[in-house]
């Protein structure tokens, strides 16, 4: 294993960077905003691992925030993309490869009968919302504190301090009038969301989710807070929306809906779905989507949606996963990582909780158990700053943030879990 690695270049990049972006990147997360110090900057990528700038080569536990379920450079990916660029980047009309990744995703999705496809999964939440609240006519949005569905305006909120539910902007730039028909829960909280439903009885659009949340770190909802989500919007005519952007391919092909037989009225997908290319989707209950239009009359366009090249690395992705499913292995290497992990912070009598569906999972700096925010809130984050970086100096590149879910990928090996436990044994007995 790789030791004492020089991050030079990745220093003088990043320096440049943040002469030309805000913040040096082109997208917050990236920033190492929440363990402190320069981000790496990289060159390549290959199966499992990562190539910076200096040439140092690490394990990636973060796949690309999710897309790389397959790793880097999947074959059949690489080739379908490499195909569709011989045909033209861009035509803005419509192509069979539209008809075949939506064939394949309403085949995967239990729920979805039809299908938008769109350019990110921030499109894809912000068209649900608009959606969901066209076809009820209704204005209120219930979310969870500690879910993340993009930066559309209406979710950039947090739980306000007076009124128990009643959301301000979390973010300069969101208007107070925004953020007003937008309610804030505790995720796993079957009574606020009961108490939410008495008190605004058919006021209510939707309430979307994470059916596994992976932005306050891997956090899984309880058999009961699934079957009251689904009874109390169901009662109240609600749309349900799953945010599966995330979940949605990676805890199973047919995504958490699947796993918990869980029926949402609208899915929203992205990361995998576009096999590492910009894509996202929407989709549902027929009845629900044609009122998009041109069927129906909200409101949603792309000039790049469906473009030949994402969806070529799509539909490259989805027959991949139907036709020779990862999951298993997944599974078990996963189970080894979350095993190793545990009992590496045990012995060093580190406080620590995993919570992990599949492939996603979280060590949480927290005796546990992590159900929501609240207690996800609660971790030692300069700890988990420190193992962070103690992994780093090892050639191991986890996710920058105690609120970022980790990523095993079908290209991982025993032998990189075993380095990866080895490297945190190492970490933890420097404590
Ligand atoms: C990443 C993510 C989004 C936003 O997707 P982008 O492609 O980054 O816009 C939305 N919801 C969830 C659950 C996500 O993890």
């Amino acid at each position: 294993m790789s030791k004492a690695l020089s991050r030079e270049q990745s220093r003088i990049e990043f320096a440049r960077a943040k002469e030309l972006m805000p913040g040096g990147v082109n997208s917050a997360a990236r920033a190492f905003g929440a363990v402190g110090g320069d981000p790496v900057v990289f060159q390549e990528g290959d199966g499992a691992y990562l190539t910076d700038i200096d040439g140092n080569r690490y394990i990636d536990y973060i796949g690309s925030w999710g897309p790389m379920i397959l790793g880097h450079q999947f074959a059949p990916v690489k080739d379908a993309v490499h195909a569709a660029v011989e045909r033209g980047t861009s035509f803005g009309a419509p192509t069979v490869a539209e008809n075949v990744l939506a064939e394949l995703i309403i085949d995967a999705v239990p729920s979805v009968e039809m299908v938008r496809l769109v350019n990110s999964g921030t499109e894809a939440t912000m068209s649900a919302i608009r959606l969901a609240r066209g076809y009820t006519g209704r204005d209120i949005v219930i979310k969870f504190s500690g879910n993340y569905h993009g930066h559309v305006d209406s979710l950039l909120v947090a739980a306000g301090s007076a009124a128990a539910t009643l959301a301000v902007p979390n973010s300069p730039g969101v208007t107070v009038g925004t953020s007003k028909d937008t309610l804030i829960l505790q995720y796993n909280d079957v009574q606020g969301l009961e108490q939410a439903f008495e008190k605004y009885a058919g006021k209510i659009a939707a309430v979307i989710l994470e059916p596994v949340c992976g932005n306050m770190g891997c956090v899984t909802p309880t058999a009961d807070f699934l079957k009251s989500l689904r009874a109390t919007t169901q009662d109240d005519g609600a749309v349900l929306i799953f945010d599966e952007v995330m979940c949605g391919f990676r805890v199973a092909f047919g995504g958490a809906q699947s796993l918990f037989g869980v029926t949402p009225d609208l899915t929203t997908m992205g990361k995998i779905v576009g096999g590492g290319l910009p894509l996202g989707a929407f989709g549902g209950k027929r009845a629900i989507m044609e009122n998009v239009l041109p069927a129906g009359k909200v409101f949603q366009a792309g000039t790049l949606s469906g473009n030949p090249i994402a969806t070529a690395a799509g539909i490259a992705m989805l027959t991949a996963l139907r036709d020779t499913p990862p999951y298993e292995h997944l599974e078990k290497i996963s189970r080894r990582l979350e095993v190793g992990l545990a009992e590496a912070a045990t012995a060093a009598g580190v406080e620590h909780s995993i919570n992990r569906v599949g492939s996603m999972m979280t060590l949480f700096f927290h005796p546990g158990p992590v159900t929501a925010w609240e207690s996800a809130s609660a971790c030692d984050t300069q700890r988990f700053s420190k193992y962070f970086w103690g992994l780093i100096e090892r050639g191991i590149y986890m996710p920058c943030s105690q609120f970022e879910a980790l990523f095993v990928s079908n290209s991982h090996t025993e032998q990189d879990i075993d380095e990866t436990i080895a490297a945190v044994k190492e970490v933890f007995a420097k404590w």
